[in-house]
C-alpha cells in the first residue's frame, strides 16, 4: 500500500510504501505536545516530493532524531534517526497521511517520559 502524506499547507508532500502493522504512542513531554502516533520504517520508505529546504528541523535532548517540521503551518509529519543497529530509519506521524484509518491501528505505548 502506498499512502499520501503531507503537511497541512502542502509545502511538505511525499509518499510512503508499507502498511503500519503499529503505531508508537510515546509519552514523553515532546510526542506528547504533538501528538505524534509513529510508524517506524527503513528511511527507503519515504518518498519526497518537495525539496528538503522546505522542511525544518527541531532537535533536542541527545540530538540523535531530525524532527522534521514546516516553517509555514507547523506540521510535524515524519523524523529522521537510526536504529539500534545504525541503519537509517524514518518514524512517519500516521496522523498526516491521507486514507488511514486512525483507529484501526495498534497503538504500542512507550513510556518516554521515564526514560
Ligand atoms: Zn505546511
Amino acid at each position: 500500500m502506498t499512502y499520501q502524506g503531507s503537511c497541512h499547507c502542502g509545502r511538505i508532500a511525499y509518499e510512503v510504501e508499507g502498511e503500519p502493522a503499529q503505531v508508537v504512542e510515546c509519552n514523553c513531554s515532546h510526542c506528547s505536545r504533538k501528538g505524534y502516533l509513529l510508524w517506524f520504517l527503513p528511511r527507503a520508505g519515504l518518498k519526497l516530493s518537495t525539496p528538503e529546504a522546505h522542511m525544518s528541523t527541531y532537535l533536542f535532548n541527545r540530538h540523535v532524531i531530525e524532527h522534521k517540521f514546516c516553517p509555514q503551518c507547523g506540521s510535524a509529519p515524519f523524523g529522521f534517526g537510526k536504529d539500534p543497529s545504525g541503519r537509517e530509519t524514518v518514524a512517519i506521524n500516521v496522523r498526516c497521511l491521507e486514507g488511514i484509518d486512525l483507529a484501526g491501528l495498534q497503538r504500542v505505548p512507550y513510556d518516554g517520559r521515564a526514560s
